[in-house]
């Protein structure tokens, strides 16, 4: 409280109810370029089942930003004035999340819309020493609903029933515009919230919007706050940058305003390589694709092929030191993942997933004896197979290789058989023209078929993920 009014009289910074306006600006939605065959369904009816029981229903955020654009929009939310357990009794397939701020997740079909009660501005909301708001979990008005949304062009509130677009900060003019603009004091919003920084590396890459001077300004000043942002959300955060379709823009955004520091602490080393070339870069072009044509990321598979340039580097520098391979990659993941510390927090299950993801790629390489039979029939195959070919791209492995994988799994019992003696005759070949075979005995001496099992045992990991399959 006090710091806060010795704030107000120092800089003159208003208290966040000043930024409330009452009357906003009205549109037909139509005569905005709005088509209603872009909102969806589930949209659709979530607001008229509110509106019927009595509510108000309007779709915001991203939704409405788009539909402005004449994008597609990814998903919906709405904004309603009815509490959560009036939302809930509404929908048969419904269920309320979250504890603090409780909103509801509404599915039709397998479309899920997220709708939440108006929130209320507060005076005199607790915060952390640097201005950070810790609990916000009071319900207010539309009016007050829009002065705490981030940027003036996702405060905008579209009703799809009556047509009608309301507009409290302008947001309308800065989409014209193609202009990102807070709301509100942007050093004292940025405060409140240090991801709106990130938020704005995000729609800056996604969206080619330039941002306003006096938005932009502070961010080089507070960039550092980042750092204090519970780690969870930074990794939400990270994810939805990531796969805005647009992930390496996003990270030479925000290396470009000095965000990453506290948030994926490697990324200079990451980026050292001209794009295009990269591994990561090759990488990030796939993800964007994938998302682009509305296929499923795997983040297990993305943080994977983000850090594997560090990884990969100290594997090459243990192996040169004499360590086995598969010990030194192990301990080059270790070393890596403390790098990061908890910044990132990428939870137990995806490092879980990322560590098997690399740990699988020197067994791509021994395709004698049995080890290809155990390593095709991982469960995680195919993310490993997916990784290995980004390498095969990245020059990193050669072609021939990723092309007898590909033969591999595709080929029944007898085609394997011969794939494998090819292979060895291969490297029978190749040793004894390079003066003798390096040596790469299988430790296991297990016999048989192994049906995976041999592959899992191998890798040894404690795992507590179960969802095979995810970045095919
Ligand atoms: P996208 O299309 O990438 O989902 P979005 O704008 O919808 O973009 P969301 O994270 O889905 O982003 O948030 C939905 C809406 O909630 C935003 O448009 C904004 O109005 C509000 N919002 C989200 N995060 C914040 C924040 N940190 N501070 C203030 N308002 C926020
Ligand atoms: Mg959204």
């Amino acid at each position: 409280m006090i710091r806060k009014l010795i704030d107000k009289l120092i800089n003159g910074r208003k208290g966040p109810r000043a930024a409330v306006r009452r009357k906003p600006k009205q549109y037909r939605a139509s005569e905005l370029g709005v088509r209603i065959d872009n909102v969806s369904q589930g949209a659709l009816r979530t607001c008229e089942t509110l509106q019927k029981a009595g509510h108000q229903a309007w779709i915001v955020g991203g939704g409405v930003r788009d539909l402005l654009l004449d994008l597609k929009p990814k998903d919906f939310d709405v904004a309603t004035d009815a509490t959560p357990d009036e939302v809930r009794a509404l929908f048969r397939r419904s269920r309320i999340i979250g504890r603090r701020f409780q909103i509801v997740h509404v599915m039709h079909g397998r479309e899920q819309i997220e709708v939440s009660t108006f929130r209320a501005i507060q005076e005199d909301a607790e915060t952390d020493e640097h201005g950070r708001v810790l609990r916000d979990n009071v319900w207010g008005t539309q009016a007050e609903d829009a002065a705490r949304r981030d940027f003036t062009i996702n405060a905008l509130y579209y009703d799809p029933v009556a047509d009608l677009v309301l507009d409290y900060h302008d947001g309308v003019r800065d989409l014209k515009a193609r202009t990102l603009r807070m709301i509100g004091d942007p050093t004292t919003r940025f405060r409140e919230d240090p991801v709106r920084m990130l938020r704005v590396a995000r729609f800056v890459a996604k969206l080619g919007f330039k941002v306003e001077p006096a938005t932009k300004k502070p961010i080089a000043g507070l960039a550092p706050l980042v750092r204090n942002v519970p780690s969870a959300r930074l990794f939400d955060e990270m994810l939805k940058l990531l796969t805005s379709g647009h992930a390496m823009a996003c990270l030479h955004e925000l290396r470009r305003e000095g965000l990453h520091h506290g948030m994926l602490p490697m990324l200079d080393v990451i980026l050292e390589q001209p794009d295009g070339e990269s591994f990561v870069s090759i990488a990030l072009a796939r993800t964007d694709e994938r998302v682009r044509s509305d296929r499923t990321i795997s983040p297990g598979f993305l943080f994977a092929t983000l850090l594997w340039e560090p990884v990969a580097a100290r594997w090459r520098e243990r192996v040169a030191r004499g360590e086995p391979a598969i010990p030194a990659l192990s301990d080059a993941i270790d070393s890596v993942i403390d790098e990061q510390g908890n910044r990132l927090a990428i939870t137990r299950r995806f490092l879980a997933d990322m560590r098997e993801i690399w740990m699988m790629q020197p067994r791509f390489e021994r395709r004698t004896g049995r080890s290809p039979w155990g390593l095709v029939e991982h469960l995680r195959f195919r993310a490993g197979y997916d990784f290995l070919l980004l390498r095969g791209q990245a020059g990193e492995v050669p072609d021939e290789l990723c092309r007898w994988w590909t033969d591999f799994q595709g080929a029944d019992a007898g085609q394997r058989e011969a794939l494998i003696a090819q292979a060895q005759a291969a490297r029978a070949g190749a040793g004894a023209g390079a003066g003798g075979a390096r040596k790469r005995r299988r430790r296991s001496g297990r016999k048989g078929r192994g049906e995976g099992g041999e592959g899992r045992a191998e890798i040894g990991e404690a795992r507590d993920q179960s969802d095979p399959g995810q970045a095919a």
